[in-house]
């Protein structure tokens, strides 16, 4: 029997049936906190997505903090230097679980021009789990916003991007 069998047939249109598990997931999607740290030029497309011309509060992420124990998504925008690599690493085990990383622009996915540099990271996912890439150098805001709306459908609807996943490997 389904959730939705036990609903009398005259509330029906005036009912909505779910699971706290679901609440939780629309909740938790729509009121995602980025925290403002920044490495390089890619952050200043970062910041312009904050600025008002992009209105990031409609996507549900216009809290930014300065404070990683307030925060549970942490945008690496810009390249990641070896030496920089333990500061950034406290900054994401201080961050409360459930907790995302977006690794913004090729610097960060893969290091960028720098990739063949001894100083930087190739790749942020070399040090800490990445759970969406954004190319580009720099990235546009939109394209930010892009990845955030990923990152929101991936945390309310994880079947989905289970399920692409799947069709990406088995093709
Ligand atoms: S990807 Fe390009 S714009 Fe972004 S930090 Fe690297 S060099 Fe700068």
């Amino acid at each position: 029997m389904e959730i939705v069998d036990i609903v009398p047939p005259v509330l029906k249109d005036n009912v909505i049936v779910t699971t706290v598990d679901s609440l939780f997931k629309w909740a938790h999607g729509n009121s995602i906190w980025p925290l403002s740290s920044g490495l390089a030029c890619c952050a200043i497309e970062m910041m312009s997505t904050a600025a008002a011309r992009f209105d990031l509060s409609r996507c549900g992420y216009a809290v930014f903090r300065p404070c990683p124990r307030q925060a549970d998504l942490l945008i690496v925008a810009g390249t990641l230097t070896w030496k920089m690599t333990p500061p950034l690493i406290r900054l994401y085990e201080e961050m409360p679980e459930p907790k995302y990383v977006i690794a913004m622009g090729s610097c960060a996915i893969a290091g960028g021009p720098f990739a063949d540099s001894y100083s930087v990271v190739p790749g942020i996912d070399k040090v800490m789990p990445v759970d969406v890439y954004i190319p580009g150098c720099p990235p546009r805001p939109e394209a930010l916003i892009e990845g955030m709306l990923k990152l929101k459908e991936k945390i309310m609807h994880p079947e989905r991007v289970e399920a692409a996943g799947k069709q990406v490997a088995e093709g």
